[in-house]
């Protein structure tokens, strides 16, 4: 018989009634460290009483209206992005997947706009943007996409760092490039500065939009609020999701003038998009996210973080090959299978996210304290030294 939940996820058994900070307790009691903040997406841990603050102010005031009306709260949060970013303008989505669905509209608006439609976008492989339709054609990964054809036409990937392929596929046909500037579910694969400002001097040269995928990357992630920071380039469309609700559902598409220059009225909406309440909730995690000091810490603490899984994998080299990441968006390749690592973990109450390439993510909230960084590090160790016995 099925499940009354549609088993799609393969899931672990625990489940976990109320959390606090970087700290989840189980139904048994018992308390987990958790280094995967649901998959980067709690940003500013569990239960973090400002943003618990703004919810529970905004659900005594207004929870949906509809986009039919003006939302303020909706407009204050895009003027904080704005401020922030690279971007004129910001569409509110509630998820990562339906950000990219409205990267890929407005780029093929914009080019049958200015009189000379273009269709193909190129993507990479290793690259994850979401599970509908458009987004698993982007990926084009066979885990994705077996069995769900015919796919969107108009997608085509290429090896991820392979430049020679990147210099031969964009053309003055390409409609746009997409990228996570870091490679989340791909496994922790930060594309190198140089790589980043090239394809932006590629894109330019033919008229293709440069979209980055931000949402696991994003929202202070590396060390600065969005990770194309590092390498002093900015692409024309962006998506956001995860941190940004900092756990309310919330997505957004920023965009310059010019490449949201063919949305224009009713060619595309979303009846929750924008609501208040996640929009309210998404600018008091801009407020305390997006500040110099804040971001600095992040970076301090990924540092220190990074330096302990150095040793780590020098001492377990059975079980461990490298770090990978920056900031608080980091990765262990494993030489073991790494769903026995995660598994391993979990028997030390230590919560983390396995991640293609044989890779274990650690995305832990961007406020972890220095303690509970030990702390992981410590249960990391018990449980690589208890899969060498
Ligand atoms: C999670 C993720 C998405 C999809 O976001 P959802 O909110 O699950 O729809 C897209 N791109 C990247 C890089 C992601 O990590």
């Amino acid at each position: 018989m099925i499940p009354t939940v549609l088993p799609t996820y393969t899931r672990a058994p625990m489940a976990f009634v109320s959390g606090e900070g970087s700290w989840l307790t189980a139904e048994d009691g018992s308390r987990y460290l958790d280094l995967g903040a649901g998959i980067a997406v709690n940003a500013l841990g569990h239960a973090n009483p400002e943003l618990v603050a703004a919810l529970t102010e905004q659900a005594q005031k207004l929870w949906h209206v509809s986009n039919l009306y003006r939302i303020p709260e909706q407009e204050q949060l895009a003027e904080q992005l704005i401020d922030k970013t690279f971007a004129d303008t910001v569409f509110f989505t509630n998820s990562g997947t339906e950000a990219c669905e409205l990267a890929f509209k407005m780029a093929r608006k914009y080019h049958y706009d200015k009189g000379a439609p273009r269709s193909e976008i190129i993507a990479f492989e290793g690259a994850f943007h979401g599970r509908s339709t458009a987004a698993i054609a982007a990926s084009g990964a066979e885990k994705m996409v077996k069995g769900f054809g015919p796919l969107m036409p108009g997608f085509r990937q290429l090896p991820f760092g392979d430049h020679a392929a990147l210099n031969a596929s964009v053309t003055d046909q390409t409609c746009a490039v997409i990228i996570e500037p870091i490679q989340g579910e791909g496994g922790i694969r930060t594309l190198p500065d140089a790589c980043l400002k090239g394809l932006r001097d590629l894109c330019d040269q033919h008229g293709a939009l440069l979209i980055f995928d931000e949402v696991q990357c994003g929202m202070g992630r590396s060390g600065k609020l969005f990770a194309h920071e590092w390498a002093g380039i900015t692409p024309d469309i962006m998506m956001v999701a995860k941190g940004i609700g900092g756990g309310f559902p919330l997505g957004a598409v920023l965009a310059t003038e010019d490449a949201a220059s063919g949305m224009t009225a009713g060619t595309h909406g979303s009846t929750y998009g924008g609501n208040p309440l996640a929009c309210a909730v998404g600018a008091k995690v801009m407020e305390i996210v997006a500040d110099d000091a804040f971001l600095a810490e992040v970076g301090r603490k990924g540092a220190m973080f990074q330096q302990g899984l150095a040793s780590l994998v020098a001492r377990h080299p059975a079980v461990y090959e490298t770090v990978r990441g920056q900031g608080l968006i980091l990765g262990l390749k494993c030489k073991l299978p790494n769903t026995e690592v995660v598994k391993a973990n979990y028997a030390q109450h230590l919560l983390t996210v396995p991640a293609a390439d044989n890779v274990i993510r650690l995305l832990p909230a961007l406020n972890i304290l220095e303690a509970d960084i030990a702390e992981a590090l410590a249960r990391l160790d018990l449980a690589a030294t208890s899969l060498e016995a």
